[in-house]
């Protein structure tokens, strides 16, 4: 046991320098995979629950690694984002986005708007993200009332000041912008009535159990009639089954998005099956 204090420091060393190398691995096999274009936008649907049209779609990135197959963004956004790298995949993102959506709309799946996630780098870079948006709107000739962002609960609280600046900057651009995870980031609802925000997305965690959990019930119920009363709209993700996508209409929330519609699919699927 005398000699575990030594052994512990250097296994601690040893893995430290695996996990640089195994970072160092990892930056340039995403490097190599922009270069390669093997990353992939897959959309999925999002309902208006009155009328039961799509009217949006988010895309959710895959990487499609010729060795590995598909690799799914909770392997790889984190370590992107600890980086930097995010800040190529995501105006890769954006512009492919813009790209597809407009494709959408020729193909005849007209007024469909495209949700993209934003990560908390590139909202840090606010006028690179601003310029990279305004570009892709104009060489796709895509109407800003198209482009929704999705920004998570846990960026918008990292400082206030410049958070509603940022939200005022991309707001100017006309575009959607949306609260993701919804619930989850312990911001005070205060700040609700300063960002110029136009959507909440009710974190997928309240949705899984609201059929039998009377908290996560009440928690929907209060998130919902506290949107209609701030002129907010209100998505729920993962709905899953009828039952959920039943309870959700009944409540009188705006739009809902799951795998009881649709899992996220590439878009040329999107079209065959969407545009008739
Ligand atoms: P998110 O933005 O909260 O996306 C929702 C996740 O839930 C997606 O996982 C989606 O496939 C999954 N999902 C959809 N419907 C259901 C359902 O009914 N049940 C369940 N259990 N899950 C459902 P995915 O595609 O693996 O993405 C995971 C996360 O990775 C996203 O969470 C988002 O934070 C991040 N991400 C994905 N694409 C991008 C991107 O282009 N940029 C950035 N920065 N982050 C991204
Ligand atoms: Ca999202
Ligand atoms: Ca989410
Ligand atoms: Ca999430």
């Amino acid at each position: 046991a005398k000699s575990e204090g030594k052994n512990n420091f250097q296994f601690f060393r040893d893995e430290l320098n695996t996990k640089a190398h195994d970072r160092l691995l990892l930056e340039n096999r995403i490097r190599t995979a922009i270069e390669n274009e093997h990353f992939q936008l897959y959309y999925q649907p999002q309902i208006h629950l009155a009328s039961g049209n799509v009217v949006g779609l988010e895309a959710l990135i895959r990487w499609v690694d010729p060795d590995r197959g598909v690799i799914s963004p909770a392997e790889f956004i984190p370590l992107a984002e600890d980086t930097g790298m995010i800040g190529r995949i995501g105006d890769w993102v954006i512009e492919t986005a813009c790209k597809d959506v407009q494709q959408m709309h020729l193909a005849g799946l007209e007024d469909i708007k495209v949700a993209v996630n934003v990560s908390a780098h590139q909202f840090r870079n606010g006028q690179h993200l601003c310029r990279v948006i305004q570009n892709a709107l104009e060489t796709h000739k895509l109407d800003p009332k198209y482009l929704s962002l999705e920004l998570t609960e846990s960026i918008l609280i990292e400082d206030i000041n410049e958070t509603i600046q940022s939200l005022n900057d991309l707001k100017g651009l006309n575009i959607t912008l949306a609260i993701d995870d919804f619930g989850t980031g312990y911001s005070s609802l205060s700040y609700l009535k300063t960002f110029p925000i136009d959507v909440l997305k009710i974190d997928q965690s309240f949705i899984r159990d609201i059929l039998s959990d009377d908290s996560d019930k009440a928690i929907v119920t209060a998130i919902i009639a506290m949107a209609k009363q701030l002129d907010l709209n209100v998505l729920a993700e993962g709905v899953e089954t009828m039952a959920h996508n039943d309870v959700l209409k009944e409540f009188g929330c705006d739009f809902a998005q799951g795998y009881y519609y649709c899992k996220p699919i590439p878009v040329e699927t999107l079209i065959k099956h969407y545009a008739k």
